[in-house]
């Protein structure tokens, strides 16, 4: 199936019941949150995401504060015919958390949380971002897995896996989660765990947003207190032997180290000589959490090698090394991305991805090489959660961003011409949380082995694919 674009509504019922004033009056009588429609003052705010692409006008945008607006928002939808959805942090390039005429069931203002720090449990309701989740957790020298920057939210980031600065010590954010609180299609109130509704506790680990309205999400959480992090950066000459030696180097680091690689245009840092801004460069990022006299020791030859010209590793708060990366991916921006999990990166995969990134047409894009193999997220047996992509060592993110809309065919063209050149490369296996609308055969490759036993359960719990902006699992193939 060919590809869709980001800023398409893919899967959107067109003809919607009418809907009178008496029942949307109603309908807000029934909240305890806000009703915006079209007009209302914040409604054009509340309609943006992450994704200055996306563009969409909702007939109304719930602004829930409990699972009680949750769950009258579904049961209206439901009566009313609604296509809906349903927004967290709002960060997923595709847009799917704000629709055209349907109803956005909005829990970004559910920010409540309950840590017990004896037990080291945590629950976050389902509006929370990361960075606002580990900023209070630091705290108590505790934090949560979580991604690699702060501003995604808890709720899309852990239902499609999650992979962050812990994955190698602690594994995924799915792989971290004990029990959920979820509104189904029909309306009901269920909690999913290990005990409870152990299928759809499966399900939710990895399956995606496909079957139910998660309202909160309780977690394992972990002393992370002072870790050692920061990023390394590297002259363009020196690509192919610094990602080279940095494949060879991550593969023996030991567990406590999460790094990635990355080719970015350098933008106007002060530490950087001014004749290198503008020019690209390459970026390792490191997060070692563990003892700091250890985390020096295991970082000691990455920081020999090159020299690099610069070297911003430090020790910090591991909330703070969340946050180290943000302002390289700022809200608004026109965004495509393009990504496979990488089952090795041989020189002739480097000398790839190095060639295209020399004509890159937009500054602010970026191309990452995460690597997430070799520890916690590998002892997860592969049944036990429906993410099923734990034994690729590197994950290839390309994050095409720019300014001009106008700019996008040139910004789409180069993206995809150097996603092409890299599929000898690449496996079949996607992570569903960096996809765009890609169409079935890429969301069968996000859900992989997994995906019958996922119809399954959608048949089960969402036999009318109420929950359909997503990526997608039909309940009838
Ligand atoms: C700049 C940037 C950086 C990123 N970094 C990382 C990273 O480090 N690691 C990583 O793993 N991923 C990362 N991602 C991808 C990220 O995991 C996804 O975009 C994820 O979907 C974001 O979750 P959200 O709640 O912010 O998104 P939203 O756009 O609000 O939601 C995403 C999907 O989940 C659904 N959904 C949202 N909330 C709920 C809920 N409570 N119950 C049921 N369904 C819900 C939505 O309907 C939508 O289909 C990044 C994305 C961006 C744009």
């Amino acid at each position: 199936m060919g590809e869709q674009e980001h800023t398409g509504q893919p899967g959107g019922r067109t003809a919607q019941a009418v809907l009178e004033q008496p029942s949307i009056d109603m309908l807000q009588a029934s909240l305890r949150g806000e009703l915006l429609r079209p007009g209302d003052p914040g409604y054009e705010t509340a309609r943006q995401v992450f994704n200055g692409m996306i563009d969409r006008r909702p007939r109304l945008i719930v602004r829930c504060t409990g699972v009680a607006d949750v769950i009258t928002a579904v049961q209206f939808a439901a009566t009313h015919q609604l296509l809906v959805a349903v927004r967290g942090g709002g960060h997923n390039v595709t847009g799917n958390a704000v629709c055209d005429d349907g109803m956005v069931i909005d829990l970004s203002g559910m920010k409540g949380m309950r840590l017990d720090p004896a037990a080291r449990t945590v629950r976050a309701e389902a509006g929370l971002t990361w960075g606002e989740l580990n900023h209070d957790l630091q705290v108590f020298g505790l934090g949560a897995t979580g991604g690699f920057i702060s501003t995604t939210g808890v709720a899309g980031l852990t239902l499609g896996g999650g992979l962050g600065w812990l994955v190698r010590k602690h594994g995924l954010a799915c792989d971290n989660l004990l029990s959920v609180d979820l509104v189904t299609a029909d309306g009901r109130f269920l909690t999913a765990s290990a005990t409870e509704h152990p299928d759809l506790f499966w399900g939710v680990r990895g399956g995606g947003s496909n079957f139910g309205i998660v309202t909160s999400f309780e977690f394992r959480v972990h002393p992370v207190g002072m870790v050692l992090a920061g990023l390394l950066l590297y002259p363009f000459t020196k690509a192919t032997a610094a990602l080279q030696f940095w494949r060879d180097y991550a593969a023996t680091a030991p567990e406590e180290l999460t790094s990635g690689a990355a080719l970015l245009t350098a933008p106007p840092w002060p530490f950087l000589p001014e004749q290198l801004h503008g020019t690209p460069l390459v970026g390792i990022p490191v997060v070692y959490a563990g003892p700091l006299q250890a985390g020096e020791q295991a970082l000691q030859p990455l920081r020999a090698f090159g020299p690099p010209l610069a070297d911003l590793v430090e020790p910090m708060p591991y909330s703070a090394a969340q946050t180290m990366a943000d302002a390289l991916w700022p809200r608004g921006l026109q965004n495509y991305w393009k990504s496979n999990f990488l089952p090795d990166l041989s020189d002739t995969a480097i000398e790839t991805i190095l060639a295209h990134f020399t004509h890159v047409p937009s500054p602010q894009t970026i191309v990452v090489i995460e690597h997430v193999g070799g520890g916690a997220m590998n002892r997860v047996e592969a049944n036990e959660t429906a993410f099923a992509h734990r034994n690729w060592p590197y994950n290839l993110l390309v994050t095409s961003l720019w300014t001009e809309p106008a700019d996008a065919e040139k910004n789409i063209g180069w993206t995809r011409q150097f996603w092409e050149a890299m599929q000898p490369f690449v496996a079949n296996a996607v992570y569903v949380n960096y996809m765009g609308s890609e169409g079935e055969d890429r969301v069968k490759a996000a859900y992989g082995a997994h995906y019958e036993r996922l119809v399954a359960l959608k048949k089960k719990y969402d036999p009318t694919n109420f929950f359909r902006l997503n990526q997608n699992i039909k309940p009838t193939p």
